[in-house]
C-alpha cells in the first residue's frame, strides 16, 4: 500500500520514518526541499505537490502547522483534491480548529474522498518512538481501516466521535497541558523566591500527587533553562486560540485558558514565540524579577 505523507516538520518527519521502518511505500511532500531529501534517502519517494503524492497514493496523510495550512495542501491549486480519487482516505494529523476539518470533510466527500482528523499528542520524542496517542474523528468504518497503519506511529488510536472530534479531543488535551506548564511555572518561581531550589521541589514532588507527565516532561527542560523546540509557543498560542474560538462559538467560559493565552502572547511580543512552550516560565521570571 503506498502512503502519501505531506508536511514533514518537527513530527511529520519522524512519523513519516517510522512508516518507512514499517515497511510501507511512501510519497512525500513538504514546501521545504532539505527534509525531503533526508526522507528520500530514508527509501521514500518525493512527490511534486499535494496533487502529485495524493495520485500515487491510497491513504494521504497530512502533519501541517494549521487549518489554513491544511485548506491550502487539500483543497488549494495543485491539492490533494485534484490528485485523489474516491475512494482515497485523507487523515490530517496536524492540530487544527474543528470546524475547518468539517469544512475539509465535506468538499472531500463531494469527490468521493473519506477523511478523518486525527491530530496527536506526544511531542517530538514519542514521535520518534513511535509511541504517540492519536485522538480521531470521523466514521467508524474508515477508521477500522487506517487503524493499523496509525499505530505503526503510535500507541494508542482512539475514535472520539464524528468528523471534528478528534480536534475537539485536542484542544482539551492542549488546555490542559497549558494550564499544568503554567501551574509548574507558578510553583518554581514562588520557591526560588522563598529561597528553595526548584530543583529540590521537583524532586521532592514528583513521585506525588502534583506529579504527571507534564511536569516530568517540561520541568528537567525548565530547570536547565532549555527552551529549545519541541513544541514552539507559537504553535500553543494558535491552539489556544482554536481553543477559545471554539469555547465561546459553544457558549463555554474559559477564564484559566483566556489567562494564560495572555502570558503566552506576552512572550511572543517579547520574542520568544520560537520558543518550546516550557518557556512560559519565563513570563513568571520576568513578573518576579528573576
Ligand atoms: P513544524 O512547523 O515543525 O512542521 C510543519 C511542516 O509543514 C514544515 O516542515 C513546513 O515546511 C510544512 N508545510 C507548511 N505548509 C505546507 C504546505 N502548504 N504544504 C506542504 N508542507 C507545508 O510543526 P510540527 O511541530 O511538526 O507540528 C505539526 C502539527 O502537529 C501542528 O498542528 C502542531 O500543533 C501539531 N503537534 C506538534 C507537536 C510538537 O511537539 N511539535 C506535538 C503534537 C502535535
Amino acid at each position: 500500500m503506498t502512503i502519501g505523507f505531506i508536511g514533514l516538520g518537527i513530527m511529520g518527519k519522524p512519523m513519516a520514518r517510522n512508516l518507512l521502518k514499517a515497511g510501507y511505500s511512501l510519497v512525500v511532500y513538504d514546501v521545504v526541499a532539505a527534509p525531503v531529501a533526508e526522507l528520500v534517502e530514508a527509501g521514500a519517494k518525493a512527490g511534486t505537490s499535494p496533487k502529485d503524492v495524493a495520485a500515487q497514493s491510497e491513504i494521504v496523510i497530512t502533519m501541517l502547522p494549521n487549518s489554513p495550512h491544511v485548506k491550502a495542501a487539500v483543497l488549494g491549486e495543485n491539492g490533494v483534491i485534484e490528485g485523489a480519487g474516491p475512494g482515497t482516505i485523507v487523515v490530517d494529523m496536524s492540530s487544527i480548529a474543528p470546524l475547518a476539518s468539517r469544512e475539509i470533510a465535506e468538499a472531500l466527500a463531494a469527490k468521493g474522498i473519506e477523511m478523518l482528523d486525527a491530530p496527536v499528542s506526544g511531542g517530538e520524542p514519542k514521535a520518534i518512538d513511535g509511541t504517540l496517542s492519536v485522538m480521531v474523528g470521523g466514521k467508524q468504518a474508515v477508521f477500522d481501516k487506517v487503524k493499523d497503519l496509525l499505530l505503526k506511529m503510535a500507541a494508542s488510536a482512539v475514535l472520539c466521535g464524528d468528523i471534528g472530534a478528534g480536534n475537539v479531543t485536542k484542544l482539551a488535551n492542549q488546555v490542559i497541558v497549558a494550564l499544568n506548564i503554567a501551574a509548574m511555572s507558578e510553583a518554581f518561581v514562588l520557591a526560588t523566591k522563598a529561597g528553595v531550589d526548584p530543583e529540590k521541589v521537583f524532586d521532592a514532588i514528583k513521585g506525588g500527587l502534583a506529579g504527571s507527565t507534564v511536569l516530568n516532561a517540561k520541568a528537567p527542560m525548565v530547570l536547565t533553562g532549555n527552551y529549545k523546540p519541541g513544541f514552539r509557543i507559537e504553535l500553543h498560542i494558535k491552539d489556544l486560540q482554536n481553543a477559545l474560538d471554539t469555547a465561546h462559538a459553544t457558549g463555554v467560559p474559559v477564564p484559566l485558558t483566556s489567562q494564560v493565552m495572555e502570558f503566552l502572547q506576552a512572550l511572543k511580543v517579547d520574542g520568544k514565540a520560537g520558543d518550546d512552550h516550557g518557556g512560559l516560565i519565563q513570563f513568571y521570571e520576568k513578573l518576579a524579577g528573576i
